[in-house]
């Protein structure tokens, strides 16, 4: 892959930086820039926003708006985003002003199932085994290609498993096409999963690389539900290759900034190994935000020192952790309730080691990320054991 190299890094001194994006994970970008001393303004159309709300100037524009690009051009000495899916294009515009990572060819490929399992296979790590499926000749090439039973996910867009269909015939699958407006897609071996993991890389303009510790992800309904580190049921052998793995990626991407893989652990070796990657973001993600309570350098902390081009050590864990997402589900008593209500926040305060974060969203939904909470603990045993405690306390399942 041909990546061309990343801006320059901005100037000492810089006082304000941009991040294109107001969800959550802006939100405590702002926040790490923010003890750091920098100003922070935010890029994003919604006017009641996670990161917006903590941003210290809240542009409330398009991503593309040309006058709102000019504007960060003009007062930032930076720029960053916050979700894969920020129009490339104005990455593109502002990196032709201001220092921009992650640089957006990098983004273009996380954007895009295709393309990313082609990153995979040019830097030798494996995947599940995928067709693309674009057309009806394709289509019925993947019928056939030994991928059933498997998933049919669309190659844009996607995430907490929107916009993927289990498929186990040929029927299925062409009926699934159907239901995702026949948009471009891969379809991907159902593999047996023992364990999910991912590895958060930070990659600086030097090439040089750190990483946080292997993390392990329980998902629920294809949304993540709790993270555990270290990862209980990892060997270090396949640790230190999915963190290879990782840095092997973001090094062939040519990336700058932070970057999240997540993997497969099958639950016997396939051909290809145990390990294989599922999928890529470019920015940082919900299986890290362990690392602001459990980590030296938490994932926003090398987001900023990326973007920053300041020094870059490789971050150390110094508590084990559990990280529990707090859904809009708990605001509601049941699946039929109709009221939302706040959920019992001092039960689980009152248990030590226990930070609760909230997102500062208004409207609590089902499936909807509120806020998660990290306990951390002196060993692993102790802080399972208190998140179990917070999980009943909440009504969440055990784990
Ligand atoms: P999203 O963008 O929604 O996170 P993923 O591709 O990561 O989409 O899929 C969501 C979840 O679905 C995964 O975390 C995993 O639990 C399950 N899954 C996805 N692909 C496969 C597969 N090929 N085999 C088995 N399980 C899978
Ligand atoms: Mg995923």
């Amino acid at each position: 892959m041909n990546m061309p190299s990343p801006a320059a890094a901005p100037a000492p001194g810089a006082r304000r930086v941009a991040v294109l994006g107001g969800g959550q994970l802006g939100r405590m970008f702002v926040h790490a820039a923010q003890v750091a001393g920098l100003r922070v303004t935010v890029l994003e159309p919604d006017p009641a926003s996670p990161a917006g709300a903590a941003a210290n100037h809240h542009l409330a524009a398009a991503y593309t708006d040309p006058a709102a690009l000019e504007v960060l051009a003009a007062q930032c000495a930076a720029a960053t985003t916050e979700f894969e899916n920020v129009p490339a294009d104005a990455l593109r515009h502002l990196a032709r002003h201001i220092a921009v990572s992650p640089p957006a060819d990098a983004v273009e490929v996380c954007q895009h199932r295709a393309r990313e399992k082609a990153c995979f296979l040019a830097a030798g790590v494996p995947c599940a085994p995928f067709a693309v499926v674009d057309s009806d000749a394709t289509l019925a090439g993947a019928a056939c290609a030994g991928l059933l039973p498997g998933i049919l996910k669309t190659a844009t867009l996607g995430y907490d498993g929107k916009g993927q269909v289990s498929v186990d015939s040929a029927q299925a699958l062409a009926a699934a096409w159907q239901q995702l407006g026949r948009a471009p897609c891969v379809l991907e071996k159902r593999l047996p999963l023992a364990h999910e993991i991912s590895v958060i890389v930070a990659r600086n303009r030097d090439g040089r690389s750190v990483h946080l510790p292997v993390q392990q992800n329980l998902h629920r309904d294809g949304i993540l539900a709790v993270t555990q580190v270290p990862a209980p049921d990892l060997g270090a052998d396949l640790a230190e290759q999915a963190v290879a793995s990782a840095r092997r990626l973001a090094d062939t991407l040519g990336y700058v900034g932070v970057l999240c893989v997540e993997f497969f652990v099958l639950a016997d070796a396939g051909p290809e190994g145990r390990l294989v990657a599922n999928e890529m973001a470019p920015r940082p993600h919900n299986s890290g935000h362990y690392s602001i309570d459990a980590c030296d350098l938490s994932q926003f902390d090398l987001q900023l020192r990326t973007l920053m081009d300041w020094p870059l050590p490789m971050p150390r864990l110094h508590s084990p952790a559990v990280m529990l997402n707090l859904l809009g589900d708990l605001w509601f008593d049941d699946a039929a309730a109709t009221t939302a209500r706040e959920p019992d926040w001092p039960a689980v305060l009152a248990l030590p080691g226990v930070r609760l974060h909230l997102y500062g969203k208004a409207a609590p939904r089902r499936a909807r990320k509120m806020g998660h909470l990290t306990v951390t603990a002196a060993t692993a045993a102790e802080a399972r054991a208190v998140a179990l405690q917070a999980a009943a306390r909440l009504g969440l399942p055990p784990f």
